[in-house]
């Protein structure tokens, strides 16, 4: 079943007299349980189209449904309660509360939910244990490395089982073997619990892991096309 869909998005940023199409004119469906990975150069507009699909920002004309729901014309109050319970994200920066361990960043977010202590401790427990930092729980950030931060940064995006993942160049700070394992755990979420995840990379070979290659260029669909041909 689609989960996303866009109709003719089109955002347009003006500072001044400068207008700046990011995107002119976007329509496209996502299926629930698809990794979906959107590329293009730089100034392309991917960053711009994953705001306006994890509705971090809004656009200037056309539509979105998420799981049927019109995410355009509902209140700022509605679109932000949606974000919280339906979505989740993962940036390039880990963005990690520096006083609090691995395991209390990733569940401050399931602790807004009115869940009891023990059931969110446990449920924090296991993503950890699902990216492989069984052993890093109890650890701040700064004593984590940057692949060991951005893995506490995909549990805390994962714990409240979002409809779908947002990644925005979730490896640009990461060598190369702490990116293979991010992308490794994306595929293996998406396989095992048929996680839908819309991954923004400019790298190609992370791209060709993903089922999916939406290409964006000068703000419109340019290609879109299996993954891994
Ligand atoms: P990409 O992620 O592919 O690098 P972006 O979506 O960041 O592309 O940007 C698309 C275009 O929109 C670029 O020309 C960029 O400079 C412009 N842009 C992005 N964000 C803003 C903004 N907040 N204000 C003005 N222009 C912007
Ligand atoms: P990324 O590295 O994730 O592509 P960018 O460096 O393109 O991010 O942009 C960082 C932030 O600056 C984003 O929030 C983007 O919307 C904003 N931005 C990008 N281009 C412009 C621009 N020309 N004018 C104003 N803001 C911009």
């Amino acid at each position: 079943r689609t989960i996303i869909r866009t109709e003719h998005l089109e955002r347009v940023y003006i500072s001044g007299a400068v207008k700046t199409y990011a995107l002119r004119d976007i329509s496209i469906e996502i299926e629930q349980g698809e990794f979906v990975a959107i590329m293009g150069k730089s100034g392309s507009g991917k960053s711009t189209l994953l705001h306006q699909l994890g509705l971090l920002d809004k656009p200037t004309r056309g539509s979105i449904t998420i799981d049927g729901s019109d995410v355009i014309n509902i209140s700022e109050k509605e679109r932000t309660i949606f974000r919280l319970n339906e979505l989740g994200y993962v940036f390039q920066s880990y963005n990690l509360i520096p006083e609090l361990t691995a395991m209390e960043n990733v569940y401050i977010t399931a602790m807004a939910r009115n869940v009891k202590r023990e059931e969110y401790e446990k449920m924090a427990e296991d993503i950890l244990t699902a990216v492989g930092l069984e052993e890093r729980m109890h650890h701040y950030p700064s004593e984590l490395s940057g692949g060991q931060q951005q893995r506490v940064s995909i549990a805390r995006a994962l714990i409240n089982k979002p409809k779908i993942l947002f990644a925005d160049e979730p490896t640009a700070n990461l060598d190369s073997a702490s990116s293979e394992d991010v992308i490794n755990l994306f595929r293996r979420f998406n396989e095992e619990i048929g996680q839908t995840i819309v991954m923004v990379t400019h790298e190609k070979d992370e791209g060709e892991k993903a089922d999916r290659i939406i290409w964006v260029k000068d703000g419109l669909l340019d290609m879109d096309r299996q993954a891994g041909i």
